[in-house]
């Protein structure tokens, strides 16, 4: 039913048979180099070189004032929190259609999750459903945002720019201060998104990064916290670090701290991807504009940023008109070696979150049963020649 799809898919891989992933990680710069820089160095773990350079190169590239290295994503989010400030307790609202670190990180914090809807076309939080969750749920008595109902105290708001595509996080981050309410943007997935020029991350307290093997780049592991704040800059760094005081060979520390320091070795293959960012994400806007073309006025779409939004291209999307044929298009992709992927199962309907409070969720439905996530990577120039079987 979808041969036409798939054709046209492994046409723009030059791949006319052998399996096709979602997103492959390219290296093709100064990885080996500056990984045998550490190894010769022997500054491998969390203090050397590489961890600064990336420090300048993430505040550099996002326009932030301060970019602190972290060990993944999740803890960039969970140290986020905690570094605002989060009691045991307090509430977060996030978005149900997002990778389950965002959820899990809330939870690792302390706070628990509240679940309000995304919009339709950004796929992120929707600046429409968080005014209504908060004008029916929040009062703000003494310039603290409570939960009416449950008598909590909502600490935070968490967007996510999902696949690389910016929510409305300046109204979103209207609201935001409205409320009181911290702003932390899960930019995982958008390293290299702007709206209204402005890089993702930045619209809040903080923003938080990955760099797992499936990101834009990749360091294997890694992530990243950007602030405009400098005490909280100088904070984070501290307790990501055990909280130790610096001393020359002293070991005391002041709080209960974490280790939570992107490692050497990890920064140095980061460096080395972030030197690439400009072709990456060029070559990956071509693949988006080519899939653009092919997918324009057909019943199956494709994806398209809203307004004002420049996303990276992470992944590209479709929409398909009804969850039958969603899934139908899964089956045949992934029977054909074509790797797609369905939206994540909505965190509102996972065991562990299920008993937590939301608003509405119709849009995340609407979006879970029709999305699908087609192959993305950085296409290399080396082209197999392409034979219709
Ligand atoms: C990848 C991802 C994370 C977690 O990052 P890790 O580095 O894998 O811990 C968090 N949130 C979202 C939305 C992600 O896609």
């Amino acid at each position: 039913m979808y041969n036409d799809i798939l054709r046209f898919i492994r046409e723009v891989f030059h791949e006319p048979e052998d399996f096709i992933p979602l997103h492959a990680p390219y290296f093709g710069g100064n990885e080996k180099k500056y990984l045998n820089d550490t190894i010769d160095s022997t500054f491998v773990s969390s203090v050397g070189a590489y961890v600064n350079r990336f420090e300048e190169m993430m505040a550099t590239i996002t326009g932030a004032r301060y970019a602190i290295a972290i060990s993944n994503g999740t803890t960039a989010l969970q140290l986020s929190l905690v570094a605002a400030g989060v009691a045991p307790g307090d509430e977060v609202i996030t978005q149900p259609l997002t990778f389950v670190a965002t959820a899990n990180a809330i939870v690792h914090a302390g706070a628990q999750p509240v679940f309000i809807d995304v919009d339709r076309d950004t796929m992120g939080l929707s600046p429409a459903a968080l005014r209504t969750f908060l004008t029916e749920h929040a009062e703000i008595t003494d310039g603290i945002c409570r939960n009416k109902k449950t008598g909590h105290r909502i600490f935070a708001c968490i967007p996510m720019h999902t696949f690389g595509f910016p929510c409305r996080i300046d109204e979103i981050a209207t609201i935001c201060e409205e409320y009181k309410l911290v702003l932390i943007e899960d930019s995982a997935e958008s390293l290299g998104s702007y709206y209204k020029d402005v890089h993702t991350g930045n619209f809040g307290l903080m923003g938080t990064f990955s760099f797992n093997g499936n990101k834009t780049v990749t360091c294997g592991g890694g992530g990243a916290i950007i602030t405009n704040d400098e005490t909280l800059a100088k904070k984070l760094k501290h307790l990501s670090t055990t909280a130790k005081i610096p001393h020359a060979w002293e070991f005391a520390h002041d709080s209960v701290g974490y280790n939570f320091r992107m490692p050497n070795l990890n920064a140095a293959l980061a460096c080395a991807q972030l030197e690439q960012l400009p072709e990456i994400l060029e070559n990956k806007k071509q693949l988006a504009e080519t899939y653009a073309r092919h997918f324009d006025g057909q019943k199956i779409s494709l994806v398209a940023a809203i307004p004002h939004a420049a996303p990276n291209h992470w992944l590209n999307t479709l929409l398909f008109p009804n969850k039958e044929e969603q899934q139908q298009f899964l089956k045949e992709s992934n029977e054909g070696k074509v790797m797609t992927r369905p939206a994540w199962t909505l965190m509102n309907r996972l065991p562990m979150y299920a008993h937590c409070p939301h608003g509405d969720l119709s849009n995340a439905q609407w979006l879970e049963e029709r999305l699908v996530n087609i192959p993305s990577s950085f296409r290399t120039g080396a082209a197999k020649p392409y034979t219709a079987s």
